[in-house]
């Protein structure tokens, strides 16, 4: 599947993305903030205002008591017009009222037309601020009580239930305008942050994204070598430099195996080339040596070709393992049962010193075949009447395979390679003994599946000793 398959419908990106998420976010946040100030602070400030107005009306009614004590318990016109003025210029209309009901001075007579402009003025302004504003001429009335003594009454008039002043109205629009300066810098500031964070994470995943594609393209060395603190990002990252690990090691591999394969069909079919055409070019004489000797290059030709069916199988399958617990030491009795015949038919001893209950984590037909090649490997290069032994022992942490004979040995020059594969200690007895040199590359390549080693000892004409150490517990 091409990544362009995967998309489905419209794409955006990261950047785009991210910004608008905060930026809705912000908005919504704002949009909040604002009903909850208007609806709450407005409330707020409207009770204040209220409490104000009703602490004014009391300091007035609380001047003209303290004044009528002044003037000795009796109403002085003088006075009242005095006060009465002066609270009209601070927006109260007055009326005071003697204790017999007869109305001493009232603002609305005296100063009408003041009384009038100052209504007006108010409803002008509060309607201005808000044109749900219902409001009009209130009263409130309060008794003059001197020395105990109701000498009348004070009506206090006022444009009400509640008025702003130019001062308050002022305070309420910079409060407003604070609000939205507030919500420009974080729309601003969300903008920013969106542009910062969907950066930060989509540098990397271009990163990632461009390493895959030069991987895709066959550049199986790349890695990103990046580090990244989100936590999605590293693994993607990991995950991608462990695919490219694997791609990489599959490929050398195949390159690997196609030489092997190459170096190894060159001297047969050579061979046979040179054999056939020395016997057309009539340089050879047709017989039954030559043609036996056709033969049995034709033979080692098809040895070749099914043992490379066997190794790409091994090859294809140590990737995957079926794991499971598994008893070497029951495994390995089993095998040296089945394989005491071709011993005997030989006349090599094969003594086994085994005991069960040696654990180990593994694929139990891999693990068989590692024993059983090792095994016929020392049957094969033991003449008859040797001896081949099988022991194994463990460690806490691991579990480990000896396989020894006292056949015909490695040479030193022969033992680092001979765990390659095609590889033959000595070619003109492998022949003999039809040995095809990649028995012991797939042991090798099973062992180290299952995380384990392998090595030899060996001396030549003294005899092989091979090692191979199992981890108990597989990472
Ligand atoms: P082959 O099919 O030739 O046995 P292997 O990969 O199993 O292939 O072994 C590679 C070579 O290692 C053999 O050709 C042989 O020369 C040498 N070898 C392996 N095991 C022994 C052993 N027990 N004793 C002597 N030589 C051995």
């Amino acid at each position: 599947m091409t990544m362009n398959q995967t998309r489905t419908g419209r794409t955006f990106d990261l950047r785009t993305k991210l910004t608008a998420a905060f930026l809705l976010v912000t908005l919504v946040l704002f949009g909040l903030i604002s009903v909850f100030a208007n609806v709450l602070l407005e409330k707020q400030f409207e009770d204040y205002i209220m409490q104000q107005q009703e602490k004014e009306n009391q300091a007035i009614v609380d001047t003209i008591t303290s004044r009528v004590s002044d003037w000795g318990g009796i109403w002085n016109q003088d006075g009242l017009e005095l006060i009465g003025v002066n609270a009209l210029e601070r927006g109260l209309m007055l009326r005071v009222i003697n204790a017999d009901g007869t109305v001493l001075w009232d603002a609305m007579i005296h100063h009408s037309g003041m009384c009038a402009s100052i209504l007006q003025g108010m409803a002008e302004r509060m309607e201005a601020h808000d044109q749900e504003f219902r409001g009009g001429y209130t009263e409130q009335v309060y008794p003059v009580i001197a020395d105990g003594q109701e000498l009348g009454q004070v009506a206090v008039g006022y444009y009400g239930p509640y008025s702003y002043t130019a001062s308050d109205l002022e305070f309420l629009d910079r409060l407003n305008r604070l609000l939205q300066l507030a919500a420009v810098i974080a729309l601003l500031l969300s903008v920013v942050l969106g542009l910062y964070m969907a950066r930060q994470l989509s540098v990397p995943i271009h990163r990632v994204t461009d390493a895959a594609k030069k991987i895709s393209k066959g550049n199986l060395r790349d890695r990103i070598a990046e580090p990244s603190s989100t936590t999605e990002i590293a693994d993607l990252t990991g995950s991608i430099n462990q695919l490219a690990e694997t791609l990489e090691q599959q490929d050398r591999l195949r390159k690997q195996l196609t030489a092997d394969v190459a170096h190894e069909l060159r001297t047969p079919l050579a061979t046979l080339q040179s054999h056939i055409e020395a016997l057309i070019d009539g340089i050879w004489e047709v017989d039954e040596a030559r043609l036996q000797n056709c033969h049995e290059e034709t033979l080692r030709l098809t040895r070749i070709v099914s043992s490379l069916e066997e190794l790409t199988r091994y090859d294809a399958d140590v990737m995957t393992l079926l794991r499971s617990r598994i008893d070497l030491g029951l495994l390995a009795s089993r095998i040296t049962g089945r394989m005491q015949a071709d011993f005997q038919n030989k006349g090599v001893v094969l003594r086994a010193d085994l005991a069960d209950g040696l654990w180990v984590e593994g694929d139990e037909d891999k693990l068989s075949q590692v024993l059983i090649n090792l095994l016929a490997n020392a049957l094969n290069y033991t003449p008859s009447g040797g001896l081949v032994q099988l022991r194994l022992s463990e460690t806490e942490e691991s579990v480990t395979v000896m396989v020894e004979d006292n056949g015909i040995g490695i040479a030193e020059d022969a033992l680092p390679h001979i765990f390659e594969r095609f590889y033959r200690a000595d070619h003109s007895r492998s022949r003999e003994t039809g040995g095809s040199g990649i028995g012991l590359a797939i042991v090798k390549s099973i062992v180290e599946a299952h995380q384990g080693e392998v090595s030899v000892e060996s001396e030549l004409g003294e005899g092989s000793r091979f090692f191979v150490i199992f981890p108990k517990k597989v990472a």
